[in-house]
């Protein structure tokens, strides 16, 4: 078993209780609307993208309400909030996937990353550590630490938190991640997947939708891959993600933007999945132990750069509502867009709420700086880049915000 004691459910915290108030609130401004009516809590309901009404179907004064509405649980439920956070803190807790925990020795890096063949451990880190820093790797390598008598690994593999099966790839030559299975949790009011790839076999009996315990086994360790350069023995290991599903509408975006390719995985591309970093959480949550908290984390990204987007309804913002700030002027007129700021890898990790008078530009999407020191350290996903006439948006980053608020 991995380390810690299995938390809490996450479905009686405290908090969990303020989250569902939180999101009734919400839902009460906007009863006719897919998105905001809390139809989403459980883990049972809309694992599949659905039509929603387009931001132009919601009359203003309804965007005024929903502001309202958050502007009163928020000045009403702060303090309460404050006092439960501690209890959500043990039940954020993610497990290490397998029971190779050397992240957390000193100098244990070597032990727990596998780096690329011939490259060191590294290169098995997460982010722009593969090609010499110009290509992403969006998860963590974790080597194995158990072999059977022919040398292949054996290590079985655990649900990193508390959660349901989302998917499972049974056919290792649909995905450079071979086998793999994805879970679904809901951690401090965020939709957050797991990803575990290259495994040997999921656990018999795991099928999409069962629920899953933190530290659960799910499969064993492989070296499953379709890959040409196939996965070493010595270099077994599991691919592990934690990441923030992009859109849940991806599939009818895919459908309408890529016609004729295909899309073997579906909501599940890799493309609808934008990863953080694994490790940063592991040890983060080994250093500040209960008082870790996957919501201030991730607030405290290091930003990319910000963009302003003329559209207020899309997925994200319903599965991610704890990353909205509040904006005073919105709350009085109403919010005609949101000013979005996204990491390196493209992740949403602020998005404040903005009001049409407070919207300068006439396009859809805008971009309103770069943090230039971040672009060109961390610059491997390639959402920026820099012209003559200054920094703009690549058809990479365009493509990525389109998808977000499709
Ligand atoms: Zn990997």
């Amino acid at each position: 078993m991995p380390q810690g004691p299995t938390p809490p459910s996450l479905l009686f915290s405290p908090s969990h209780w303020l989250w569902l108030l939180f999101r009734l609130s919400l839902a009460r401004p906007h009863p006719g609307g897919a998105i905001l009516t809390g139809s989403r809590l459980g883990f049972s309901s809309g694992l599949i993208g659905r039509a929603r009404p387009r931001a132009t179907a919601v009359a203003k004064s309804e965007k005024g309400n929903i502001n309202r509405g958050v502007l009163k649980v928020f000045g009403c439920l702060l303090p309460v909030g404050l006092l439960a956070f501690p209890l959500e803190a043990i039940s954020a807790a993610f497990l290490f996937p397998t029971a190779n925990r050397a992240l957390v020795n000193p100098g244990g890096e070597s032990s727990f990353f596998v780096g690329t063949a011939g490259k060191s451990w590294t290169s098995g880190q997460f982010g722009c550590v593969r090609s010499g820093g110009h290509q992403m790797h969006e998860g963590i390598d974790i080597r194995c630490q158990r072999r059977d008598a022919r040398g292949e690994p054996n290590d079985p593999v655990f649900a990193s938190a508390d959660g349901i099966v989302a998917y499972i790839n049974t056919r290792p030559g649909l995905s450079n991640y071979g086998i793999y299975v994805i879970l679904r949790h809901r951690i401090e009011g965020l939709d957050i997947h797991t990803l575990y790839a290259h495994l040997r076999e999921p656990r018999s009996g795991l099928r999409t939708g069962l629920s899953v315990k933190a530290g659960d086994p799910i499969g064993v360790m492989g070296l499953t891959s379709n890959t040409r350069q196939r996965i070493s023995q010595d270099r077994a290991h599991v691919h592990f993600e934690i990441n923030l599903l992009l859109n849940d509408r991806f599939v009818e975006w895919h459908k309408k933007n890529h016609p004729g390719q295909r899309n073997d995985h579906g909501l599940w591309n890799g493309h609808n999945l934008l990863g953080i970093d694994p490790a940063a959480i592991l040890k983060a949550q080994a250093a500040q132990g209960r008082s870790f908290s996957l919501l201030e984390h991730l607030r405290n990204q290091t930003e990319l750069c910000r963009i302003v987007v003329r559209d207020t309804q899309f997925s994200w913002v319903n599965r991610f509502t704890p990353l909205i700030r509040r904006n005073p002027i919105a709350d009085r007129e109403g919010f005609a867009g949101f000013e979005i700021a996204l990491n390196f890898n493209g992740v949403p990790f602020q998005l404040i709420p903005r009001a049409a008078s407070e919207l300068k530009g006439k396009t859809g999407i805008e971009l309103l700086r770069v943090n230039s020191a971040e672009a060109q350290s961390r610059g491997c996903r390639r959402l920026v880049q820099k012209t003559k006439k200054g920094w703009e948006l690549t058809q990479k980053g365009i493509s990525l915000i389109e998808s977000l608020i499709y």
